[in-house]
């Protein structure tokens, strides 16, 4: 038997792994979470400490695959997405206090992690059935180039990226734009917000109901479960058996720390969970008074990966603890707000507060962290600042590679940081991408002219 997903707006039927995963967001608007959530027992968690990366991934996510993806191919998907680092780096003049660094991917962001498994399994499920598709990912430039890595010479699988030019970093645009082959990039003469309005209105038009659209972005719970992975494997580094861990999860659109919600779900002990945000505060808010109100329009801060006004995981977070929310951000039944307040700690960190962190972990603990760990960094020591650590394992986790925010980290620290290989090769191929004004109608033309070549 399968373990089954249902819907967070429970008006969907209840649906396998590679269902969700194809379907992405439910029929009724909802985002998939499992039934009930499997569960590891203390000694097969503690046999993780001496597991490569991807044995533990296997161990994990083999949990929901059952009846979907054969243990054989599982097993190889993991060895192949998960063969660069993760680095454990322990913080100077803190015992205990380590910085996770999930940069050392083919893009050099955590959103590699998802991606290259996702893509994967997306290909097993496109062969078995023998369907095409098209997955359509408009991008502030994190997400665009890691999906656009990962399912780059997926077979079954067109990959068109929307990004909007003047917004996103030379680096960040080569890494989505050298590719070629199945993926195809459009510069888009407008914000971030008109490529997102652009794909949602392609998701939607019944004039293209012809060509099979799918989308890799973070409501994906295919993006949900791998980000469960490195939890286990942190805590499996650096915490004893039993013992519980204190995580720092720098948020934006929640994807990252509802991993940390599932593993703890699955049976990770957990000191805290801190979810620090940037300017767009809705949930720290929330955490204090029980009202929520998201940030219409989201405010842009340094952080730029996470200017997210109203985050889509947060119906998923309200679902774990008993409540419901919609994807409005309408709450039709409350959670639980005093065990969320027991489990997780949230503060906003402005962009002043975000480069007195970046200096301060630098000068401070010989930590090199871009905008968004130092989001992590600061939320980490406004926790501190209201609880103690008590010798407890602490693990903060830098999202990014600080390459990718040279301009910031030499204005700050005077010094620009290496550039990792992944990012080094990109910049030397050659760049194809077409170009568009952010206008439906051309663009709706655009793709029905792609599907028919
Ligand atoms: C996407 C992203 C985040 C935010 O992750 P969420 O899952 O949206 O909360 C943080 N840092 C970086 C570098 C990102 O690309």
């Amino acid at each position: 038997m399968s373990l089954l997903f249902r819907s967070t707006n429970g008006q969907a039927p209840a649906v396998n792994l590679r269902d969700a995963l194809l379907i992405g967001q439910a029929p009724d608007r909802g985002l998939y979470l499992p039934e009930t959530f499997p569960r590891l027992t203390p000694d097969e968690i503690a046999a993780f400490a001496d597991l490569p990366y991807h044995e533990i991934a296997f161990r994990v996510l083999s949990r929901y695959t059952d009846g979907v993806i054969e243990a054989g191919a599982l097993a190889a998907m993991c060895r192949e997405a998960y063969e660069f680092e993760m680095p454990l780096e322990p913080v100077e003049g803190l015992e205990r206090v380590h910085c996770l660094r999930l940069d050392c991917g083919p893009t050099a962001s955590f959103k590699d992690f998802a991606a290259q498994i996702m893509a994967r399994m997306f290909g097993l499920f496109l062969r078995e059935t023998g369907q095409r598709v098209t997955i359509l990912t408009a991008t502030s430039g994190d997400t665009g180039s890691a999906v656009a890595h990962a399912f780059h010479n997926i077979p079954g699988v067109r990959v068109l990226v929307l990004f909007p030019f003047a917004e996103v970093s030379p680096h960040q645009r080569k890494l989505m734009t050298t590719l070629g082959e199945n993926v195809r990039t459009i510069a888009i003469d407008g914000k971030f917000d008109d490529c997102q309005a652009m794909a949602k209105r392609a998701f939607a038009d019944p004039a293209l109901k012809h060509i099979p659209l799918s989308s890799a972005n973070s409501i994906n719970i295919g993006r949900l479960l791998p980000q469960s992975v490195y939890y286990f494997f942190a805590a499996s580094r650096v915490a004893n058996r039993g013992e519980p861990v204190v995580f720092s999860v720098p948020s934006g659109n929640f994807g990252d720390m509802m991993g940390a919600v599932v593993a703890r779900q699955m049976g990770l002990p957990m000191k805290k969970l801190i979810v620090p945000v940037n300017s767009n505060d809705a949930f720290p808010r929330f955490l204090e008074t029980g009202r929520y109100q998201k940030i219409e329009p989201s405010r842009n801060a340094l952080s730029n990966a996470m200017n997210v006004g109203h985050p889509s995981n947060l119906a998923r977070l309200v679902m774990v603890y008993g409540g419901q929310m919609d994807e409005t951000g309408r709450i039709h039944k409350a959670p639980d707000l005093t065990a969320m307040c027991r489990d997780l700690f949230s503060s906003s960190v402005s962009d002043e507060r975000t480069r007195e962190a970046l200096r301060h972990a630098w000068t401070k603990h010989r930590l090199l962290v871009e905008p968004h760990g130092a989001v992590a960094w600061q939320g980490f020591l406004d926790w501190l600042a209201v609880e103690p650590l008590n010798g407890a394992p602490a693990v903060v986790l830098e999202t990014a590679h600080p390459a990718k925010f040279p301009e910031e980290i030499e204005k700050n620290l005077g010094f620009t940081p290496d550039v990792p290989p992944a990012l080094a090769a990109a910049e030397k191929l050659s760049e194809d991408y077409d170009c568009m004004s952010a206008d439906y109608e051309k663009f709706r033309e655009y793709l029905i002219a792609k599907h028919a070549r």
